[in-house]
């Protein structure tokens, strides 16, 4: 992707040490988990060592994207130790904080305490962190940037206007606290038809692109509605840990964000 700032060539020495990549969105089924899971898991196959948090206390899918559904993280010396997983991207959720199918019906005080605990487990020998916030511009995210200062977000949306409206926001909340937003991530973006192969636009197009362009932001990626993502993702497959063309279409978002 031409002009993309990654978030290496944005480590300065003050944020070296916690390499946090959110990944936000302004409405919540844009299909941010299911980027943030294949994005950590391009980086994991592009050789960088990745860590997943799902912060995402509305809808903690990460155990079931990452196949660990079942897990439990143990506490050692009152830290978490973080879940492996098959994909190499060792992973914690908000979700296994309590039983499951149990709300998260958390105030402000108690979800930024269990995103600390998230954020502060043990990820020993890990480069990045992709952290999958919630979506809006809530409690977490603001204890997420005020308290554990991200090195870089990455804004997801789909095309249509209605969810560029708040992507704007949540990158506006990013920008205002200096935390260097990377990029947009359009996903949904366009209709793939499994029978015939054509490519329709039942959320529009080019409004993501357009968005991104009048905020200076690259456009990192733009991923298809695509059958075959969203029954990968639901057998807790993701497709960038596979060899079809949408692990190509991760590696290259992958390779942008690192860049
Ligand atoms: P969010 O985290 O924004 O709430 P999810 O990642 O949970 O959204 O995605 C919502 C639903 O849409 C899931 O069932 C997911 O499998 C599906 N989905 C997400 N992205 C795509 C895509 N590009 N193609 C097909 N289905 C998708």
């Amino acid at each position: 992707v031409p002009g993309v700032t990654g978030v290496r060539a944005l480590l300065t020495a003050e944020r070296r040490e916690r390499r946090l990549i959110a990944v936000g969105s302004g409405k919540g089924g844009v299909g941010k988990s299911t980027i943030a899971a294949n994005l950590a898991i391009a980086m994991a196959r592009a050789g960088a060592r990745v860590g997943l948090v799902d912060a995402d206390i509305y809808g903690p899918s990460q155990p079931r994207l990452m196949g660990a559904e079942d897990a439990r993280p143990v506490a050692e010396d009152k830290q978490l130790i973080p879940i492996p997983t098959r994909y190499g991207v060792p992973m914690l959720s908000m979700g296994q904080l309590v039983a499951p199918g149990k709300a998260l019906a958390w105030r402000g005080p108690m979800a930024s305490g269990a995103l600390g605990q998230l954020v502060d487990a043990r990820w020993e020998g890990i480069d990045w962190l992709v952290v999958d916030l919630p979506p809006g511009t809530g409690d977490v995210q603001l204890s997420m940037i005020q308290k554990h200062r991200p090195a870089a977000a990455v804004i997801v949306s789909t095309p249509q206007d209605v969810a560029l409206i708040d992507a704007v926001r949540a990158m506006d909340l990013f920008a205002t606290a200096q935390v260097p937003v990377l990029g947009l991530i359009e996903n949904m973006a366009g209709y793939l038809c499994p029978a015939c192969g054509a490519l329709s636009h039942p959320f529009g197009h080019g409004g993501a692109e357009a968005e991104a362009a009048r905020r200076g932001l690259p456009l990192l990626g733009r991923v298809p509605l695509d059958l075959a993502i969203r029954t990968a993702s639901d057998a807790g497959t993701p497709p960038a840990a596979g060899e079809g063309p949408e692990a190509a279409l991760f590696a290259g978002i992958a390779a942008a964000v690192l860049a």
